[in-house]
């Protein structure tokens, strides 16, 4: 229940400028601007990072803001990218998605059984629809963060190769 104290605060962020919708459709593709600007959900199973598991940083496609750790994701047979956690508070707005009845975020604290909840997340610098959450996911805190593979830049971490024996 901890997490869903995150919206509000946060938002007043940076210089970071929107850049128009006629320049967002050149620099994405066709897919990560239905996703991030008109709120599109990829088909299941057809994103580029639902079975990804290497270490690294997932950020918004659009502002490149740093939203999750590969260490949050898992996978949740879901067909889409799962976590259990972003970053930090403040990095993803999550707002009821009322193209469901009955979406609200108190229900969805309050109700552990409410799996047909959907509450939307978005990055709080550019606004990126991102995905939804539920709170259907791995105890303890039961949180599935579902975001699109097309809302997403994946960066993994740098790995240092060292020679064994040495620290
Ligand atoms: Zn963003």
């Amino acid at each position: 229940m901890k997490y869903f104290s995150f919206h509000a605060e946060m938002a007043e962020n940076e210089n970071f400028q929107l850049p128009s919708k006629a320049e967002l459709k050149k620099k994405l593709t066709a897919m990560q601007y239905h996703v991030t600007q008109e709120k599109g959900t990829e088909r299941a199973f057809t994103g580029k990072y639902y079975k990804t598991s290497e270490a690294g940083t997932y950020s918004c496609v659009v502002c490149h803001q740093e939203l999750f750790s590969s260490d949050a994701k898992y996978d949740s047979g879901c067909g889409w990218p799962a976590f259990r956690n972003v970053l930090q508070q403040g990095l993803v707005k999550l707002s009821k998605d009322t193209t469901h009845v009955g979406a609200n975020l108190l229900l969805l604290v309050t109700d552990r059984s409410a799996g047909m909840v959907r509450t939307e997340v978005s990055c709080t610098r550019c606004g990126a629809h991102l995905g939804h959450v539920f709170n259907d996911g791995p105890l303890p805190a039961k949180t599935r963060f579902c975001i699109n593979s097309a809302a997403l830049h994946f960066e993994p971490h740098q790995v240092a190769v060292e020679a064994n024996g040495t620290e």
